[in-house]
């Protein structure tokens, strides 16, 4: 934010005081025309949208995209399945791309086309995957409770990332419930001194805990 509000329009207002002048030449002879993940940037796997782009040649030692997944679905795409709860037959392979949570998280604020993976139908085994993942604080952090001009204590805030929109969360401090959160999933709240776990538990049951120690 601090960056788009002040370096951003002095830096536009550098470039505008540069003279006018041709573009250069690109240095054809150092560069190659290569296959790019139109999505993600990186050297497009057999899984990508594929976008031909001229880059330099040392470019070829870059990674290859790891955001494309290729996921066997049902016959109506809406859910993901496996061969041990589906024939073969019925299933419909697809490539989606799909990123970490918390990037997700981040992407699909200025993507809403943004399509996350269709959960597993539920007689599939899921295999452990992260669904939702802390954005903040960071685990095993300590946190300083300190006072408001007003004597109260400040709160922290703890936020997490979950894969699937439209999912609601339930947050416990240690073994009592505090509240749920649907979308945005953002609490504060403040802990007496001492060792404390935070636990997040979504509609499915799935949950992720996180130590940390107030002071
Ligand atoms: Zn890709």
């Amino acid at each position: 934010m601090t960056g788009i509000k002040s370096a951003a329009p002095v830096l536009f207002d550098l470039f505008n005081r540069l003279p006018q002048q041709e573009w250069f030449a690109p240095p054809y002879d150092d560069m190659i025309e290569i296959d790019i993940c139109k999505k993600s940037g990186y050297l497009a796997t057999p899984d990508c949208e594929v976008e031909k782009q001229w880059i330099p040649a040392v470019g070829e030692r870059y990674d290859s995209c790891p955001y494309h997944k290729v996921v066997q679905l049902d016959a109506t795409q809406s859910y993901q399945v496996n061969a041990d709860c589906e024939p073969v037959s019925q299933m419909v392979t697809r490539s989606y791309f799909t990123l970490p949570p918390v990037m997700a998280w981040y992407y699909r604020r200025s993507h809403p086309d943004y399509e996350p993976l269709p959960p597993y139908r539920a007689d599939c085994e899921t295999p452990l995957e992260k669904e939702m993942t802390f954005i903040r604080p960071n685990a095993g952090t300590t946190i300083t409770l300190t006072k408001n001009i007003e004597g109260k204590t400040n709160e922290t805030v703890f936020e997490l990332a979950h894969k699937i929109p439209n999912t609601t969360v339930y947050w416990y401090l240690d073994e009592d419930y505090i509240t749920s959160t649907k979308d945005f999933h953002e609490i504060a709240l403040s802990a007496a001194p001492g060792k404390h776990i935070i636990t997040a538990v979504d509609d499915n049951g799935n949950d992720v805990k996180m130590s940390l120690k107030f002071k």
